[in-house]
């Protein structure tokens, strides 16, 4: 089977999305870059019975190689990633907190210092509807030197070197959006505060592309300097 370990990856990675509540029902979309290929999930498929067969591979232009289905109707914002950064995997996901969050604010301030790894603060894209050409540029533009997007009243996009990565980004924004909610809805006297640039680029400097998940060397020293560096 062409891209067989990679639709393999996706049909895994979209049974993840739905234990692990980051989307409902057939919502949200994955896809893997492999050279000028994507494997892709499938337009309105349930994640239960996504079959690596069912996972489509197609040309970057969205031409169908090896797909039995149609491809996920937001083709467009993948393409637009994978032709504009040095994307491997996109995760689109219709998270809770991060669903909340897009619907009120236009940028998701620093509140946590984990948005290190995911470029800084997080620009929520104005709305069009799912599928458009707009909403792709909407996200393109609002993407630029991040790795990940909210989409207003709509959901969460974010990219990575590897399927794993991207979607570890996903799910720390959706924890630093549940952290920004709960902040948000103490009363007064209780203000979050948010950390300065300072404050993140010293993370950023520390972390890399993020959290190491392997471990580090003993060697490496105490403050694992350049240590994780996953891209
Ligand atoms: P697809 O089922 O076409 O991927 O659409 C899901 C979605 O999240 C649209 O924004
Ligand atoms: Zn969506």
């Amino acid at each position: 089977m062409l891209l067989a370990s990679e639709r393999r990856l996706i049909a895994d990675h979209g049974r993840r999305m739905t234990a692990d509540r980051l989307v409902v029902g057939t919502s949200g979309n994955l896809s893997i870059r492999a050279g000028d290929l994507l494997a892709v999930t499938p337009s309105g498929h349930a994640y239960e019975t996504l079959t690596p067969e069912l996972v489509g591979v197609h040309r970057l232009d969205g031409g169908a190689v090896d797909a039995p289905l149609a491809p996920t109707s937001e083709l467009p914002i993948h393409q637009l990633i994978y032709g504009h950064t040095d994307a491997l995997a996109v995760v689109h996901t219709h998270s809770t907190a991060a669903t909340v969050v897009s619907t009120v604010v236009d940028e998701l301030p620093t509140i946590h210092y984990i948005l290190a790894v995911l470029g800084g603060p997080i620009r929520v894209a104005p709305y069009a509807t799912f599928g458009s050409q707009e909403l792709a540029g909407n996200v393109l533009a609002a993407i630029e030197g991040r790795s990940g997007v909210l989409l207003a009243n709509h959901g969460a996009v974010t990219y990575g070197p590897s399927i794993e990565v991207a979607y570890d980004r996903a799910r720390y924004l959706e924890w630093v959006c549940d952290v920004w909610l709960r902040a948000h809805s103490l009363p007064p006297p209780f203000t979050p505060r948010v950390l300065g640039g300072p404050e993140m680029a010293e993370v950023s400097a520390r972390l890399g592309g993020g959290y190491p998940t392997t471990g580090r060397s003993r060697e490496a020293g105490p403050e694992g300097a350049g240590a994780a560096g996953a891209g």
